[in-house]
């Protein structure tokens, strides 16, 4: 048993479970004789535990037939300029919401390759809330809408998918992507609302060098941009069930293994609710409490990443000092917003989440 909880965003904490079982496969896999790390990417042994990650998140995400999984390289920051490369189509134009630091890379990455119009922004509440469908602009020669339904860095959470087909100037033919990074698998979703979806495995799925991206079939049929490298290419991946190069192959096995721990936990409706209960005990207590903060406007607040403040920031230093103290890591918030920001994945246990809760109020006990 590890005697610490790890609130990090990213990379995260992966499960006990998985970490063990890795450990006792590391030498010798299934009585192969070798690591997983040593296999041919191509061989049988290898593509069987590729086929059952698959086939584990097919099941899991009930992932409709016409959709194709790819593992990829290059985390969730090389889909900002691969996405527009391969789906713009002739499109000049490009839709993003803006909610946040990880929208806003994605957008400023578009931008090399179009014209990026901003369907919606919530800065005027200084990104503190998503904007309602009501308020969106979708422009009318848009090639797709891009959107992420979990601010890491902001803690702000889409609680609802969009729907193109009823937002002012949309229609249902728009592809909808999304950059799911950091809230991916943590409650169930529904894979034929979207185009396109991509999540860096780190934050809730597995180690990082591994980029899954989840693609309707037909918008495999899209010429790139001249000159879009081969490796840029979804075509590329998808024709060749994502071994066109050595993909990263050690990243692949341990996320099958996360898969197969999700399934045992019930999957994705039992961990939304395990997440719901996990979340709800940190923002009732910020809530109740005058010297705990969370800026997030509670409709929208993540489930994820929970970014809070105390009432004197000359305590923070203070504050992260003893809660390391108490076995309790990484709670420092991003360095853009200060403060502090606890990171609940999936793999979260909630004793760890009920330690950081009694820490927090005796913390408070003490200094106010
Ligand atoms: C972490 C994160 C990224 C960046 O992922 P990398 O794998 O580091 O490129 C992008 N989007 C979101 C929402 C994230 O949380």
């Amino acid at each position: 048993m590890r005697k610490i909880y790890n609130f990090s965003a990213g990379p995260a904490v992966l499960p006990e479970e998985v970490l063990e079982q890795a450990r006792e496969e590391m030498l010798d896999w299934h009585g192969s004789g070798m690591s997983v790390m040593e296999m041919s990417h191509r061989g049988k042994e290898f593509m069987s535990i590729v086929d059952k990650a698959e086939s584990d998140l097919r099941e899991l995400a009930n992932i409709p037939a016409n959709y194709k999984v790819l593992f990829l390289q290059g985390g969730a920051s090389s889909q900002f300029a691969v996405v527009p490369m391969n789906l713009l189509e002739g499109n000049t134009q490009a839709d993003y919401v803006h909610t946040g630091q990880w929208s806003k890379k994605a957008a400023s990455e578009a931008g090399q390759y179009c014209s990026v119009h901003i369907t919606a922004s919530s800065e005027q509440d200084g990104f503190n809330s998503v904007p309602p469908l009501e308020q969106w602009h979708i422009s009318s020669d848009t090639a797709y809408v891009h959107y992420t339904p979990n601010e890491t860095i902001g803690g702000v959470e889409f609680q609802w998918t969009p729907d193109l087909s009823v937002a002012p100037g949309g229609n249902g033919n728009i592809p909808l992507v999304a950059d799911m990074s950091s809230n991916f698998l943590s409650r169930p979703f529904d894979v034929s609302k979207f185009g396109l979806i991509y999540a860096g495995a780190q934050k809730n799925v597995g180690p990082a060098g591994l980029v899954i991206v989840i693609i309707r079939e037909d918008l495999l049929a899209i010429p790139p941009l001249p000159r879009t490298p081969t490796m840029y290419r979804y075509k590329t991946h998808a024709d060749q069930a994502s071994m066109y190069n050595t993909p990263p192959t050690y990243a692949i096995y341990i996320m099958g293994l996360v898969m197969e721990w999700l399934k045992k936990q019930g999957g994705l409706v039992a961990i939304e609710q395990r997440n719901i209960a996990k979340a709800k005990l940190i923002y009732d207590l910020i809530d109740a409490s005058s010297f705990y903060h969370c800026p997030v406007s509670r409709s929208d607040r993540s489930r994820m990443n929970i970014p809070f403040t105390l009432s004197d920031s000359g305590l923070d230093e203070v504050f992260l000092k003893q809660a390391q103290a108490h076995g309790l890591l990484q709670l420092k918030g991003h360095r853009s917003v200060g403060g502090m920001r606890a990171s609940i994945y999936n793999a979260m246990p909630l004793e760890g989440v009920q330690t950081l809760a009694t820490f927090m109020r005796e913390f408070e006990k003490n200094h106010v």
